[in-house]
């Protein structure tokens, strides 16, 4: 059957990309507009393999140009159900990616397609190859699909008009878990799709945790492990729990050490810090650590320019993905901030510091009211200098862990000076106070006559096991 189309099709495509330079068109991304969608519907409904499309073909579509795309799946079948449907669609990604020549990236309203020049020199030619092949894949891989019928739209004012719909679609779905919490079950469901890219990386998706792509809550996962047992989406018994705010359980840990080959044992699922989720690559955003505020900024995939801390998402983006656990960075779904455990061993919205307006709006009536303004986007700072007077301008949370950190600091360089007083009584000329301070201190030698050392001490930690001093001959 894949002999009627004039590309090649294997899962060995996947992690193909088409560059600037071999793109013959892009569709949707950030610089258009697209989506992706897979409606339940009733086997009567619709007619088996139909593809329609709304707007130009690929065949009337300059070298070069950049175009709108959405894609409406709809699925009938006796196991089908609405829950089923994030799932399926999820799987756009991998079978698009399983064309040669054609690119996809990402999911859901953030979808970025490329079809390479190559491809459309063989013969890609028109979006109902790309359609046929696609509808082919999903029936071939998910065989609880017994009918499927397709819509690409490629006009801009039509996919704008169905965008609102499919927004609607996607809100439903995620509203579903907000009254549903992690300690309301004992299951939690795991997905693995993303290890053909990102081979150690085990999504655990619970309740209060939507997938980092943002595309599977834990109903999603409850329908795929349900109707495919042996599928990518799989139960994860909850076991005992090790760390209730942190989010840690022994049955995750015993799934991620097995599923990770290893990699890592233990995962917090609402620590930034500790034993952090792992991240493949497909996050909606990437979380940072800013250690000069002690504070974390988030940043998704539609904000171009530069975070305070000098980076753009794509760098952060390369540290974070990849499937390891990366102190400092963290990728979640957008629906993740709307969760009432959204980082919670951390502190939850008290540490978050940044975000780009954008963002920042999409979720502004989840982030609580004493906090929303306090959390700085670029129209409020550009860099870490302004980022800090801004916070402190408004008395934000984070300034109670600066002064911790302070005192903290301040004990730690009084035991360290006591130290060195206890190791070498007579070395010590000045109260230790005054050298906490940090002032550039002429320190007498015990017993010498002229010199001396100079000790600076400035926020200085010190850890001294021993002292040997010896008096000049
Ligand atoms: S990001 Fe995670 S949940 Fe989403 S498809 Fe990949 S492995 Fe599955």
């Amino acid at each position: 059957m894949a002999d009627e189309f004039p590309f090649e099709i294997s899962p060995m495509f996947e992690g193909e990309r088409v560059r600037k330079d071999g793109m013959y068109v892009e569709l949707a991304g950030p610089k258009s507009k697209g989506f992706e969608l897979v409606k339940a519907v009733g086997m009567d409904e619709i007619e088996d393999g139909k593809f329609t499309l709304i707007g130009p073909d690929l065949s009337e579509m300059e070298e070069g140009s950049r175009h709108p795309i959405a894609m409406i799946y709809r699925v009938a079948g006796e196991l089908v159900e609405p829950d089923l449907e994030a799932i399926v669609e999820r799987r756009n990604h991998d079978f698009q990616n399983y064309i040669q020549g054609v690119m996809h990236l990402n999911q859901r309203y953030d979808i970025w397609i490329r079809v390479s020049k190559d491809a459309v020199k063989k013969g890609l030619n028109s979006f109902e190859q790309v359609a046929k092949a696609t509808m082919m894949l999903f029936k071939n891989e998910l065989p609880f699909i017994e009918k499927i019928e397709t819509t690409y739209i490629t006009d801009l004012a039509e996919a704008e008009k169905e965008l609102e719909a499919a927004m609607e679609s996607y809100k439903i779905r995620d509203e579903r878990t907000r009254n549903l919490h992690d300690e309301d079950v004992d299951v939690f469901y795991g997905c693995t799709l993303c290890q053909s890219f990102a081979p150690t990386n085990v999504c655990v998706v619970t309740p209060d945790r939507i997938s980092l792509c943002g595309a599977i809550n834990w109903f999603d996962g409850r329908a795929a492990a349900k109707v495919d047992p042996e599928g990518p989406q799989f139960a994860i018994e909850k076991g005992e729990v090790i760390d209730a705010v942190g989010g840690e359980y022994s049955g995750v840990n015993d799934l991620a050490k097995s599923l990770s080959n290893g990699e890592y044992d233990r995962i917090k699922i609402h620590s930034f810090f500790e034993f952090p989720h792992t991240s493949c690559g497909c996050f909606e955003v990437v979380g940072f650590y800013i250690p000069e505020v002690d504070g974390i900024g988030w940043v998704d995939r539609d904000f171009t320019a530069t975070a305070p801390n000098g980076l753009p998402f794509s760098t952060m983006a390369g540290q974070t993905g990849g499937g390891k656990q990366i102190v400092g960075f963290l990728g979640i779904g957008i629906n993740y901030f709307r969760s009432p455990k959204f980082i919670e061993a951390d502190g939850g919205w008290e540490r978050v510091v940044w975000m780009p307006k954008n963002l920042k709006d999409k979720v502004l009536v989840d982030i609580p009211e004493d906090i929303v303004d306090k959390i700085a986007t670029e129209e409020d700072v550009t860099d870490l200098e302004s980022l800090k007077a801004f916070l402190i301008g408004k008395d934000h949370p984070i300034l109670e862990r600066w002064v911790e950190e302070e005192e903290e600091e301040e004990e730690e360089a009084e035991e360290a000076i006591e130290d060195i007083a206890a190791a070498a009584p007579g070395m010590m000329q000045m109260p230790a106070q005054a050298m906490m301070a940090g002032a550039v201190a002429p320190m007498a030698m015990a017993g010498g006559s002229g010199g001396g050392v100079k000790v600076i001490l400035k926020n200085a930690k010190v850890s001294i096991d021993r002292i040997i001093i010896k008096k000049s001959e």
